[in-house]
C-alpha cells in the first residue's frame, strides 16, 4: 500500500479536488491510504470564528465557513448535507463558545478539527460519485492515533503504532479518507498536531501499516534548490537523503513540517513530494540513500527569518564554572528553544524564535551575566550530503555572502558536516540567497 496526502491548496477548491480524484485513481492498483487536510484556508476560518465567538459574533464567521464548504460540495454536484451534521456541531460549538466567552486551547483544537473533518467528507462523497463505491472517511482517532494532551501542539504517543495497524485491519479493502492534522488524547479529547501537520499524519500512519511509499501531494514541483520567490531560476531537487531533509526542514524549508521525516525514517519509507496541478513532473524523493547530487555538492540553501539573537556574557573575566549549566537551566525552565549557538571564553551567543518567556529567562540570566537581545535576524544553512567530502565548502560559502557584501554574525557547522549554518540580518535574506545560489549553481 501507498499513503496520498493532499494539502490544503491540493484541495481549494472543485476543480482542485477533481485533479485529486483522478490522481487517486491513477494510483488505486497501489492500495492507497489517503490522507487530507482541510481546504484552503478553512483552519484559519475556524480558528478566527472560535475567537470571535468569545466576543458574541457567531453567525457571520459561521455563514462564511458554510458557505465555504457549501460552494465547494455544490461545485462537485454533491448534496450540502453531505457534512450537515458537522456543520451543526459546528454552530453548537460556536454558540456555546459566546456563552463561556472564553476559549481554550482544548476548545480551539475542536474548532480546528472541523476542516479536516469536513474535507475527508466531501472527498470521500464525490470519489464514490465517481463510482469508486467502498470511499470511506474516517477520523484519524477512530483509526488509532492517540497523542498526549499538549491542545495544539500535541505529540503522538508510541501506542498509536501498535494501534493503528490493529483499527485499519476492517477497512483495508477500502478506500480510506482520512482525516490529516488531528488527533485524540486519552481522555478523547480532540487534539492537533500542529500547524500543516497532515503531512506528519501521513507520516505516522504510513510508518504504522508499513506503506511502500508516502506520497505528499502540494502546489510546489519538489523540495527546490531555494526560495523561488526570490530565485526563479530554483529548481527541484530530484533525489535527496532523510539527514538532508531533516536539516531543511529544521532550518526553514517549508515544504514538509519538520516532524515528518521522523517516522518515515525509523521505518525506512520514501517520500516524495509532488506536484497535484503538474501530476507528471518528477518531484523529490526523500529516501534511505541518496547519492550526492552529482556536480553540485549542496543541494538547498534555506533560511529561517525573525530570528532573535541573544548574547550572554559572563560579567566576570572568565566563565565560572557552571556558567553554561546555569544558562541552560534558565532557558529550559522558560521552555525557550535553542537553534543556533556558538561559545567563546566568555560569551554564548545563541539564537531562538521563542519570544514568550524570553524576556524572563534574559531577566534571570542578568543576575549572573551581561545580556543583549537582537530581533530581526535569519538563520541560512546551506545543506548537502556532498559537502562531507568537498574541500573548501566554507570558504565558498562565506565568499558568497562577503561578495553580497553581507555581514555575518554567527556560524556554526553540524558535526554531521552536511551543512553550514550562519545568522545574517532579516533584511540582508535576499542578497544572501541570490549569491549562494550563483556560487552553488551558476544560476
Ligand atoms: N489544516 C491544517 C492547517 O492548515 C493542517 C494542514 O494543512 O496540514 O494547518
Ligand atoms: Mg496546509
Amino acid at each position: 500500500m501507498i499513503v496520498m496526502k493532499f494539502g490544503g491548496t491540493s484541495l481549494g477548491d472543485p476543480a482542485a479536488i477533481r485533479k485529486c480524484a483522478e490522481i487517486v485513481e491513477r494510483h488505486l492498483s497501489k492500495k492507497p491510504l489517503v490522507v487530507v487536510s482541510a481546504h484552503s484556508k478553512v483552519t484559519d476560518m475556524l480558528l478566527d470564528a472560535a475567537r470571535a465567538a468569545v466576543k458574541g459574533d457567531v453567525d457571520g464567521p459561521f455563514e462564511r465557513i458554510r458557505k465555504r464548504h457549501h460552494d465547494i460540495l455544490d461545485g462537485l454536484g454533491l448534496p450540502s448535507d453531505t457534512i450537515e451534521k458537522n456543520m451543526k456541531e459546528l454552530h453548537d460549538l460556536l454558540r456555546g463558545i459566546s456563552m463561556v466567552k472564553e476559549v481554550t486551547p482544548r476548545t480551539l483544537d475542536y474548532a480546528a478539527s472541523f476542516g479536516e473533518r469536513m474535507s475527508s467528507k466531501a472527498f470521500a462523497a464525490y470519489m464514490r460519485k465517481r463510482g469508486i463505491e467502498n470511499a470511506e472517511a474516517i477520523n484519524a482517532y477512530d483509526l488509532g492515533l492517540v497523542t498526549d494532551s499538549r491542545f495544539t501542539n500535541a505529540r503522538p504517543l508510541a501506542e498509536s503504532y501498535e494501534r493503528i495497524p490493529k483499527a485499519f485491519e476492517p477497512h483495508r479493502h477500502k478506500l480510506v479518507i482520512l482525516t490529516g492534522f488531528i488527533a485524540k488524547d486519552k481522555n478523547g479529547d480532540i487534539t492537533t498536531i500542529g500547524r500543516s501537520g497532515s503531512d506528519y499524519t501521513a507520516a505516522i500512519f504510513g510508518a504504522a501499516l508499513g506503506a511502500e511509499e508516502i506520497q505528499v501531494w502540494k502546489d510546489v514541483l519538489g523540495i527546490l534548490t531555494a526560495d523561488p520567490t526570490i530565485v526563479p531560476a530554483a529548481r527541484p531537487i530530484e533525489r535527496m537523503s532523510f539527514a538532508e531533509a531533516s536539516e531543511l526542514a529544521y532550518y526553514g524549508a517549508e515544504v514538509l513540517h519538520p516532524s515528518t521525516i521522523i517516522p518515515a525514517v525509523k521505518a525506512g519509507i520514501p517520500i516524495r513530494v509532488l506536484h497535484t496541478f503538474d501530476p507528471e513532473a518528477p518531484g523529490t524523493i526523500i529516501c534511505d540513500r541518496c547519492e550526492p547530487n552529482g556536480a553540485h555538492p549542496v543541494k538547498s540553501i534555506v533560511y529561517k527569518e525573525d530570528q532573535i539573537l541573544v548574547n550572554i556574557t559572563s560579567t566576570r573575566m572568565l566563565m565560572a564554572e557552571g556558567f553554561m549549566a546555569k544558562i541552560f537551566n534558565v532557558l529550559e525552565r522558560h521552555r525557550i528553544v535553542i537553534d543556533m549557538i556558538s561559545t567563546s571564553e566568555v560569551s554564548v551567543s545563541l539564537t531562538t524564535d521563542s519570544e514568550e518567556g524570553l524576556d524572563a529567562a534574559c531577566e534571570e540570566m542578568r543576575e549572573f551575566a551581561t545580556v543583549d537581545v537582537e530581533k530581526g535576524k535569519a538563520i541560512f544553512a546551506v545543506v548537502g550530503e556532498g559537502m562531507r567530502n568537498t574541500i573548501g565548502m566554507a570558504a565558498k560559502t562565506f565568499s558568497a555572502v562577503a561578495e553580497a557584501g553581507v555581514n555575518i554574525r554567527m556560524i556554526s557547522q553540524g558535526a554531521s558536516e552536511i551543512n553550514i549554518a550562519f545568522l545574517v540580518d532579516n533584511k540582508d535574506i535576499p542578497a544572501t540567497v541570490r549569491s549562494l545560489h550563483r556560487k552553488f549553481f551558476g544560476i
